[in-house]
Parts: structure tokens; C-alpha cells; sequence
């Protein structure tokens, strides 16, 4: 049966990292690395993962601010103040809570933010980058799901790599990222006629569509290794993935649970992208200082 990818534990390493790496840039350019979280409605799973964020950024040593407007906040005020923080010099990330209250222009807002300071990796020109191969800042979530196949050593080179889910955060950066590793990729969608014909393909097979039991075990290749992403909250409490988990874990040579497999990822790679940003501020602020600790960890 399938080996578990634990994505808390795996987090857990790299954030004791960062920290490391957090403190000495604090003490080397007396900088400490800051996130801004603007937080737009009421809706409460977006506190709950603002509150989480925020929570992850305190016991890294990394500032957090959050910046609170209601759902009917006009679309000036939220990019003015989008703009003091790109001229702020102790705010190195900007995260925007995703997904804004109906009326507004997503886009709109996330181009506002400074390129350097896109912690999420939302901007065009990162969403580009990926394209051509030089991004400031990954996407959390799918650099996230890269971390952990490097952290099991995981080959990605030459391997075929179904992604199921084609959204704009998961599906379709992950299949960028993949194919910068020289992975072959198939990404599925809503209106993919026969899912099986490619998931049973797939030497790693990435979830995230948001339907429960969507991936079940005669789907998966013998030996494949299953990566699920999505969240669902069940009509019992229970929190599940997409993958029917019992079942595909006597297939799958490596499977993430749900919880403890991605979620925990994500937010870690936040933090990392905010040393990076800081770190990337220092230096052309300051000079040249030192590699990090852990180089590895903020490579993306
Ligand atoms: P989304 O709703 O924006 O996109 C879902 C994608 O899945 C779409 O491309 C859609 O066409 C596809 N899809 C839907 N039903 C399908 C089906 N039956 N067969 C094949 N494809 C189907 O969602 P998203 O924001 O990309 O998130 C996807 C899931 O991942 C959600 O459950 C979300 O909660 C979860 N998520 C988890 C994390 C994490 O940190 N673990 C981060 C982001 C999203």
C-alpha cells in the first residue's frame, strides 16, 4: 500500500528552515520580512485561512499586517491602498484573500500589486514567467505540490503528469511548472470526455477539481504517484479530498492525505516566497548578502 507524503512534516522542516533563515536576515539588514494580507467581506473559510496565514508568519518571525474593507468597498480605495503598500519599504509581500466579493475585478486588483512584491504568484507577469521560465514567485499551492515530490525525490523529468482541475491558482500553473521540468503533461477539465483515459496514464497524477471521490482506484495506475489537492468539507463535518483515499492507497506507490498532504504546503510556500521577497528587497536596497541557510528551500 501506498507510502503517505506528509505534507505537515514536510512543512513543518522547512518553516523550522525559514525561521533560521528569517532571523539572520533580521539581524544582517535589520529587515524584517513583511506580508500584508488585505482581507475584502465576511466570508468565513477566508478568514479562517487569513487567520492561518497570519498565524504561520508569526512563528517564522515574519511581520504580518491585515487590512480589513467591507464587500462594497470601491475599486479606488482598495488600489490606493494597494499602492501605499507596493511604496511601503516594510511590507515585502502583498497577499490579496481570494475570492473577492462578486462585484469586483479580480484582475484589476491583482495587477495593482507590485511584481516584486506578488507573494502569490498572481500577477501577469509571474503567471508569464512560468511560461517562459523566469517567474519572481511561483504560485503557493503548486509549488507546494512540487516541494513535496522533491522532498521524496520524486522524479518529474520524461514522466507522464496528469493534472486534473485547470483553474488559474492550481491546475494550470502546476502544468507549467511540470513542464519546466521537462514532464509530460495532460490537464483535464469539467468537460473532459472519459477522465479515466488520461488519469490511468499518469506516472503522477495531481487533484484538484473540489469533487469528492472523483479519483477512484480504476483510474490509477498500479504504482502511480496520486497528489490530491482538493478540500471538501462533507455534509457531515468531515473534511475530504478529491481521491477516494482508502481505495487508491492500495495502488499508488506515494498518495497525500487529506488533510496534512497539500494544505499545510501551501502555506509554508508563502512564507517562503516572503523571504524571498524580503530578501530580494534587501539586496537591491543593501548590496549583496549572503546565500540563505537553505538554499534549496526557496529554490524554485
Ligand atoms: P476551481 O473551482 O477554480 O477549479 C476546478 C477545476 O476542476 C476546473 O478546471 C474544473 O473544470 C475542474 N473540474 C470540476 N469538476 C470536474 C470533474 N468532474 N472532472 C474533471 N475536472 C473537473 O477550483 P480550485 O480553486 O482550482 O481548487 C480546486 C480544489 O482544490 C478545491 O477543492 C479547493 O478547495 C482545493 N484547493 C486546495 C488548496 C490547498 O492548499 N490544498 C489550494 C487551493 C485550492
Amino acid at each position: 500500500s501506498a507510502r503517505i507524503l506528509d505534507g505537515r512534516m514536510i512543512g513543518r522542516a522547512i518553516r523550522n528552515r525559514i525561521k533560521t533563515d528569517v532571523a539572520e536576515l533580521s539581524e544582517l539588514a535589520s529587515a524584517t520580512p513583511g506580508l500584508a494580507v488585505i482581507l475584502i467581506g465576511d466570508d468565513p473559510a477566508s478568514r479562517v485561512y487569513v487567520t492561518n496565514k497570519m498565524k504561520a508568519c508569526a512563528d517564522v518571525g515574519i511581520r504580518s499586517t491585515l487590512i480589513e474593507y467591507p464587500k462594497d468597498v470601491p475599486a479606488e480605495a482598495l488600489i490606493q491602498s494597494i499602492e501605499r503598500l507596493n511604496d511601503d519599504p516594510t511590507i515585502h509581500g502583498i497577499l490579496v484573500q481570494l475570492p473577492l466579493p462578486p462585484h469586483h475585478d479580480v484582475r484589476a486588483v491583482l495587477h495593482a500589486i507590485s511584481i516584486e512584491k506578488d507573494v502569490d504568484g498572481f500577477h501577469l507577469y509571474n503567471v508569464g514567467g512560468l511560461v517562459v521560465g523566469d517567474t519572481i514567485f511561483s504560485p503557493c499551492t503548486p509549488f507546494g505540490v512540487m516541494k513535496i515530490l522533491d522532498h521524496a525525490r520524486i522524479p518529474v523529468e520524461g514522466r507522464n503528469v496528469t493534472i486534473v482541475g485547470a483553474s488559474n491558482i492550481v491546475g494550470k500553473p502546476m502544468a507549467l511548472m511540470m513542464m519546466r521540468r521537462d514532464a509530460t503533461v495532460a490537464v483535464c477539465h469539467a468537460k473532459t470526455r472519459d477522465l479515466a483515459q488520461y488519469t490511468i496514464l499518469a506516472d503522477i497524477l495531481v487533484v484538484a477539481a473540489g469533487v469528492p471521490n472523483l479519483i477512484l482506484p480504476q483510474m490509477v495506475r498500479t504504482g502511480a504517484v496520486v497528489i490530491d489537492v482538493g478540500i471538501n468539507r462533507l455534509p457531515d463535518g468531515r473534511l475530504v479530498g478529491d481521491v477516494d483515499f482508502e481505495g487508491v492507497s492500495r495502488k499508488a506507490s506515494f498518495i497525500t492525505p487529506v488533510p496534512g498532504g497539500v494544505g499545510p504546503m501551501t502555506v509554508t510556500m508563502l512564507l517562503v516566497n516572503t523571504l524571498s521577497a524580503a530578501r530580494r528587497f534587501v539586496e537591491q536596497t543593501h548590496g549583496p548578502i549572503p546565500a540563505p541557510v537553505h538554499p534549496e528551500d526557496i529554490t524554485q
